[in-house]
């Protein structure tokens, strides 16, 4: 059996880290087993469905390295809805319904007010049909036995029919609803695993009963605990800016994919530079049923160590040229963002003002500036120059190291000096360290 996997976005906005996740292990699922992921656009409501969208979410899963091995769209399959819709027609399984929505919810309000359950009460088969009103359309459940699946996150899962309602498939203007269409596609595409939300949990249940109305046999299912924000609910800022603004931020790709791998499973999350281990051990028994807990902290500095062992051919194409492979691997331990690498040429090539030194300093960088001259740049000038300053001055420790770093760097903290000492050129040394 080839696995086929598919993300279903409804290209009516941009996609948040939520659809990102979802999207994501459909997609590990897929290359775990040698399978097929397709992408399906599910734009029925084609007012609220935008071209830009789509565009976005393409660009979104190519930015995130998560090639697609087909592309459908709702909209351009109408036809074959109709096909299908007609044969669950002529076996009853769908019927016209002509309520309108406030006799329904007077029903409703009915029914909890005498302690029942709000189910749909379907019409006696004889009831009269009013004239001149367009049906909507309900699927018609079986009640004859409970709907059972083992669910590959949630396990053994257990719906009473009697206690559901027949779902709306279809609106009296025509249009269609998202259940019944789904369930058509993914028999249509051969979908053999459905990796979404657990706030479909209870679509699965009708879902299942249409798969098998229209003579086929379900899918595996894997309903995965909702995400959510450090304060309960993903933030604002991540819902709305989406991609485009994790991008704008510095994020890698790589990252967030690292981290979207394994939130809210029991598989520790590890700063991995490509996705091949991640799709190795994805498995469905390790995810939590507890909603897993997005930070943007977290996210920064995974990333952060992440680019601690990202090799330079991969980053090189967005560095500054000045920033060849022994830069970045000196300076790719202090970095937050790959972006940040452009402060560091300023470092290595100038033009560079070191700061005024204190009136303590001054003696380990003039006996610096006295030693540097007859030193050999390529043979370990960091080492060299410290055991001349300490031979002449005394100085040791943080008192040798960090005022020599500030003339030469102009910062506290930073790469090693002995990898960095060496990409800076001799004579930009010299004149650093030569204050006046
Ligand atoms: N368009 C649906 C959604 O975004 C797809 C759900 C599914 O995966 O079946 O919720």
């Amino acid at each position: 059996m080839t696995v086929i996997t598919r993300f279903a976005p409804s290209p009516t906005g941009s996609l948040h880290v939520g659809n990102v996740r979802t999207a994501l292990h459909n997609w590990m699922w897929a290359r775990k087993h040698g399978g097929r992921f397709l992408l399906r656009i599910d734009d029925t409501d084609l007012e609220r469905s935008k071209e830009e969208y789509v565009e976005g979410i393409r660009a979104d899963l190519a930015w995130l390295g998560l090639d697609i091995d087909g592309e459908q769209r709702q909209s351009a399959r109408f036809a074959l809805y109709e096909a299908e819709f007609e044969k669950l027609k002529a076996a009853g399984r769908v019927y016209a319904c002509y309520e309108t929505p406030e006799e329904l919810e007077i029903r409703r309000k009915i029914l909890l007010s005498r302690g029942l359950p709000p189910v749909y009460e379907r019409k006696p088969a004889d009831a009269p049909v009013p004239e001149g009103v367009a049906p909507h359309w309900r699927f018609r459940l079986d009640q004859g036995a409970p709907i059972e699946w083992t669910d590959l996150i949630r396990g053994p899962q257990h719906f009473d029919p009697k206690a559901m309602s027949d779902p709306v498939v279809r609106r009296a203007d025509g249009s269609w609803l998202y259940l019944l269409p789904s369930v058509i596609d993914d028999i249509a595409m051969g979908i053999t695993h459905v990796v979404r939300g657990e706030d479909h949990v209870s679509n699965t249940a009708a879902q299942i009963q249409m798969f098998r109305a229209l003579g086929a046999t379900p899918p595996e299912f894997a309903h995965e605990a909702l995400l959510v924000g450090t304060e309960g609910k993903l933030s604002k800022r991540f819902g709305s800016l989406g991609m485009a603004g994790l991008r704008a931020d510095g994020i890698e790709p790589i990252a967030l994919v690292a981290l979207l791998a394994r939130l809210g499973t029991s598989d520790p999350v590890e700063p991995v530079t490509s996705a091949a281990p991640l799709i190795d051990a994805i498995d469905f028994a390790r995810f939590g049923r507890a909603p897993a807990r997005f930070d943007e902290a977290e996210l920064a500095l995974l990333n952060q160590k992440i680019l601690h062992h990202t090799d330079y051919h991969a980053v090189a194409p967005r560095l500054p040229l000045a920033i060849g492979a022994a830069r970045w691997n000196a300076i790719r331990p202090n970095l937050m963002t790959v972006a940040e690498a452009a402060e560091w040429v300023p470092v290595f090539d100038g033009p560079f003002v070191p700061p005024v030194p204190d009136a303590a300093d001054r003696p380990v960088l003039a006996a610096a500036a006295a030693a540097a001259p007859a030193l050999d740049w390529d043979a370990d000038p960091w080492h060299a120059l410290t055991a001349a300053v300490k031979a002449a001055t005394g100085a040791k420790g943080r008192a040798l190291f960090l005022p020599l770093r500030r003339a030469l760097t102009g910062r506290d903290h930073g790469p090693d000096m002995a990898e960095l000492l060496p990409l800076i050129t001799k004579d930009q040394a010299i004149a650093r360290l030569s204050f006046s």
